[in-house]
């Protein structure tokens, strides 16, 4: 099976060029292939960027929001107390079907890589992850899906869920998650690491954490995690989100923080929609925003990406979900307005989302897969300043998703 996509810009070029596509990976790319005799589509001088990574998203916790009571506090506490109450009842086949509709919106708006974090632990036991990898299977057409096994009740403050993140992994989620900073005390972070690396190393898997996602400039579990980090040899297997904390820390600390990232090759995931709406309920004014110090991270070279954490849960209450979206956010929250800055914000949901993922063969050059998605806007630029429709999304040089609506303005 083979594809021509004619008239497409791609971020590497000043003219358009057409993308030759056959057996699921892009064979070449030219400002003209001559006639292939292959079916085309007709990209219009629109922008053409390899497919969209969303690597941090709770689909098992996606749209309770249409069912569940209002989050009155707006806080965390209160969200995980809401999530708890459906967690006790879960099944298996409905938490599918929830990351199955938010999964499918996900890939209408070009995203053909998610990492799912499923809830592990004593109060859900594993039906969350059975759920996720249902879904996993049965969107597999679509996009790829990694399922994370995450203790989100702690594994020191939760005993026994060390024990059902083990299981979860021999049941065959692909990322060993981790949540160190919400132990009661810093000792018990670090054997929350410990148990995590633990379980990582034995079924060599890559690892996934929520760190320091608290106003508390005490929050030091990403030390923790850098430091394990370089002293077992997971340079670049490890991705840290949140890390919120890092706003409050001190400039001599977050130095030395940013560096220790750095030597560890931890990837940093913002997911500022969530921190934006969670962070800091409890300050006054001026209030803390709860993001990671992103432009000194990119200044010292770290893979910095920007997630969608949360879809109409009791965390957060919108979501489309649309990685464009994360980048537009990110660019406002990062104050990430230049162009060159507006180039590494759409880094953020493509290449370094892959280098995060160690995904390879990915991208818009010969030989990589063709996953790939027509934004509807010619340049990187208007593509984030109008969040335009995907006329056309494709996973392994096959289309899954399209889109047509026109606006207009009447005569007068
Ligand atoms: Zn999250």
């Amino acid at each position: 099976m083979s594809l021509v996509i004619r008239n497409a810009r791609i971020r590497t070029e000043q003219r358009t060029v057409e993308i030759f596509i056959e057996s699921g990976d892009i064979k070449a790319i030219a400002p003209q292939l001559g006639d292939t005799g292959s079916p085309e589509i007709d990209a219009k001088g629109s922008l053409v960027l390899p497919g969209l990574f969303n690597m941090h998203f709770h689909a098992d916790k996606c749209l309770l929001g249409e069912v569940m009571r209002p989050n009155v506090s707006g806080t965390l506490p209160e969200a995980i107390n809401i999530t708890n109450d459906f967690k006790r009842k879960y099944d298996p086949e409905e938490v599918a079907g929830r990351a199955i509709r938010a999964i499918e919106a996900g890939v209408k708006n070009g995203t053909t890589f998610f990492r799912l974090f499923a809830d592990v632990g004593t109060i859900g036991g594993l039906r969350a992850a059975r759920g996720l990898m249902l879904a996993r299977e049965r969107m597999r057409p679509y996009c790829d899906l990694q399922v994370v096994a995450f203790p989100q009740e702690g594994i020191v403050r939760d005993p026994g869920a060390a024990e059902l993140l083990e299981e979860a992994i021999k049941e065959g989620c692909d990322i060993v998650g981790g949540l160190p900073w919400y132990e009661y005390t810093d000792e018990e972070a670090r054997q929350h690491i410990d148990s995590c690396f633990d379980i990582a190393k034995r079924y060599d898997r890559d690892i996934h954490m929520l760190v320091d996602d608290t106003d508390d400039a005490n929050s030091r579990s990403l030390e923790a995690l850098a430091l394990k980090t370089m002293r077992e040899g997971f340079q670049g297997r490890v991705t840290a989100s949140h890390c919120g904390a890092m706003a409050t820390y001190n400039d001599v600390y977050a130095h030395k923080i940013i560096d220790m990232v750095a030597t560890a090759e931890i990837t940093i995931s913002v997911n500022a929609h969530i921190n934006l709406v969670c962070s800091a309920r409890l300050d006054r004014e001026p209030k803390r925003r709860g993001i990671a110090r992103v432009k000194e991270l990119l200044a010292r070279g770290v893979n910095v990406i920007c997630s969608q954490d949360d879809v109409n849960d009791p965390y957060y209450p919108f979501g489309k979900p649309d990685p464009l979206e994360c980048a537009y956010m990110i660019a406002h929250v990062a104050q990430l307005t230049l162009p060159k800055e507006l180039e590494q914000v759409i880094d953020m949901i493509t290449v370094s989302s892959a280098r995060a993922a160690r995904v390879r063969d990915y991208g818009i050059t010969p030989g990589c897969r063709a996953d790939l998605v027509i934004v509807g806007a010619p340049s990187v630029h208007e593509a984030l300043r109008l969040q335009p429709l995907r006329p056309h999304v494709f996973k392994n040089g096959r289309e899954v998703a399209y889109a047509t609506v026109t606006q207009s303005l009447r005569s007068m």
